[in-house]
């Protein structure tokens, strides 16, 4: 039973944001910077956010050669370069809301490696992607440097190209999620962890929203809602096409004398690594194994670690002392093509997700466009 006070100060907001990975953070930020005396409620399942923003691998990046080319013959141009400059602004956004010391983005150049055999490279096609980016970046970004093998000490017997991007960078996943927050809290947004949403539904007058916390229920009521759940948006709209996809994720020791520096790609971004200081943070394989990633379980999968390990062995840092110090998986959202989900439900309710694994890039843009379908 809810005292006066309760109901008064507790229960009614003009938005509440259910989901708070980036996508809600940014959107929440942005609803507030642009109606600076709105109430504005962000609820959240787990006690911090719990889905793929705290887990990913931290690049900051429009994506590899191999990516593009696959991308290109999968939604065609138009969207291929809307979805590249989406990418690009939502860096732009999150760099300038947060600041660049916050969230310690280093541009540090991105890498795709090209290996002699076996998995499938696209150097032939450097000049025709260089050419249709060119319009958004104003100079090719794809250049090969063969010498850069040697430089970050790979195992030359495997490779025999790389593929640099320089304006790629990194960042660090925890502050800027922390900062994220931070900034949040500090417009005067109210953000509750530990409450799941069951259920939406639109009445003449509000939306209401049905959490469950701690045994009990409670009903919240907005003028306006959006759903940043991403993978897990088919509980609350089972109509919409998201496919979740794990992602597994190691970390090493610190190594010494690491030579690596910047964020890699191989295998058409299947797999990634990069450097945290003098750590390497690895992730990707769900090609391996896709139909058991396809899950919102957030499990290890061995089979998938243990080729992670061997990569790690054999192709990045050969003869090298390492131990693999953390281990974990993240949820991303797939579907048929790389499009999100960026859509009015209702007059009242709008869901943004399905990120396709590139939410830090995409986030800060995808909340402006949430932001502007609600106005
Ligand atoms: C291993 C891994 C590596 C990645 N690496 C990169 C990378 O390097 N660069 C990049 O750009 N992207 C990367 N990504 C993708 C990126 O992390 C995601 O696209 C992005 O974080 C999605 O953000 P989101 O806020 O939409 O979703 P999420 O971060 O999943 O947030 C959704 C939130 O909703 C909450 N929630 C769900 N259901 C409910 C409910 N019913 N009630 C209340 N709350 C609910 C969840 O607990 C969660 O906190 C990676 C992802 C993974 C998993």
């Amino acid at each position: 039973m809810l005292s006066f006070w309760e109901q008064k100060e507790f229960i009614h907001f003009d938005y509440i944001i259910v989901g708070s990975g980036i996508t809600g953070l940014s959107t929440a930020c942005v609803l507030k910077e642009r109606n600076p005396n709105a109430k504005i409620l962000i609820l959240e399942r787990g006690l911090f956010p719990t889905g793929a923003s705290t887990k990913n691998a931290g690049f900051a990046c429009i994506g590899t050669l191999s990516e593009k080319v696959y991308d290109l013959s999968l939604m065609g141009e138009k969207n291929l370069l809307q979805l590249v400059e989406n990418r690009w602004k939502g860096l732009q956004l999150l760099r300038k809301r947060l600041g660049d010391a916050k969230i310690d983005f280093q541009n540090n150049g991105g890498y795709e490696l090209v290996f002699n055999s076996g998995i499938e490279n696209h150097l032939d096609k450097i000049d025709f992607m260089n050419a249709m980016l060119f319009p958004l970046f104003g100079k090719n970004i794809f250049v090969e440097k063969k010498d850069k093998i040697d430089a970050f000490g790979f195992n030359k017997k495997l490779l025999s190209s790389i593929v640099e991007n320089e304006i790629e960078g990194q960042l660090d996943t925890g502050k800027m999620m922390n900062s994220l927050h931070d900034y949040a809290a500090s417009l005067g947004i109210k953000i509750i962890t530990g409450a799941e949403v069951n259920s939406i539904e639109e009445n003449n007058h509000c939306v209401e929203i049905l959490v469950s916390c701690n045994q009990s229920t409670q009903t919240f009521k907005a003028e306006k809602t959006v759903v940043c759940t991403n993978a897990f948006t088919k509980k609350l709209f089972p109509k919409l096409e998201i496919i979740p996809g794990r992602g597994q994720v190691i970390c090493t020791s610190p190594i010494e004398n690491l030579k690596i520096k910047g964020t890699f790609n191989f295998d058409e971004g299947f797999y990634y690594f990069r450097n945290f200081e003098n750590r390497i943070i690895f992730g990707g394989g769900r090609n391996l194994d896709f139909e058991k990633e396809r899950t919102t379980n957030f499990e290890l999968n061995e089979t998938i670690i243990s080729k992670l390990e061997w990569y790690l062995k054999e192709l990045i840092i050969p003869e090298k002392q390492f131990t693999i110090d953390y281990k974990w998986t993240g949820i991303m959202a797939f579907g048929e093509n790389k499009l999100p989900i960026v859509q009015r439900m209702s007059d009242r309710i709008a869901v943004g997700a399905r990120l396709n694994g590139m939410g830090v890039a995409l986030g800060s843009k995808i909340a402006e466009d949430l932001a502007d379908l609600l106005q």
